[in-house]
């Protein structure tokens, strides 16, 4: 058996608890753990996250929620998070993307304890707990044109 879902939208940081609970509702079709849906939770909470603050660069401490509001005025269209999420069988893959700054060296931004940002009191763990609580991690990057962070469980 096999299902997809798609979903676009606005990166301001009350949408991540939407998108981790739909993909939570999602995976409840495959009669999964407890654990393995923390899991899931946990993983795509970080990589949305990501997706926000640092492909978008908005959504945390206010820094840019002016920006958003700004944008709505100016009757522009938010910049968007998508998460594909989809099963085969019994594997489960998500994938969420953003088109945003990317990344200059996926290498280095994955490495347990870097982050960009160490001002905004981040731990640079985001990658190592998607790493740690998923299956599969893969994270392809184009610098100026966005990051899309694919997972499997
Ligand atoms: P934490 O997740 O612990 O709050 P963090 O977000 O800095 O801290 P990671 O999630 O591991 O740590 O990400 C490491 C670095 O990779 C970030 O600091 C940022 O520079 C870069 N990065 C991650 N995701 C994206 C993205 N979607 N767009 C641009 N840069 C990103
Ligand atoms: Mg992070």
């Amino acid at each position: 058996k096999t299902n997809h879902i798609s979903l676009s939208f606005d990166a301001i940081s009350e949408n991540e608890a939407f998108a981790r609970m739909t993909a939570a509702m999602f995976m409840a079709q495959l009669n999964p753990t407890l654990d393995d849906v923390e899991d899931v939770k946990t993983a795509v909470s970080e990589a949305v996250t990501n997706a926000i603050i640092h492909g978008y660069e908005m959504g945390d401490d206010n820094i840019s929620s002016g920006q958003a509001d700004h944008q709505a005025a100016e009757e522009k269209s938010c910049p968007q998070v998508h998460m594909n999420c989809s099963y085969i069988g019994r594997e489960l893959y998500i994938e969420i993307s953003d088109s945003g700054v990317g990344i200059q060296d996926v290498a280095k931004a994955m490495e347990p304890l870097y982050t960009s940002k160490p001002q905004l009191d981040r731990s640079g763990m985001g990658f190592s707990f998607m790493e740690a609580f998923m299956d599969a991690l893969t994270v392809t990057s184009e610098p100026g044109h966005g990051t899309t962070v694919k997972m499997k469980k």
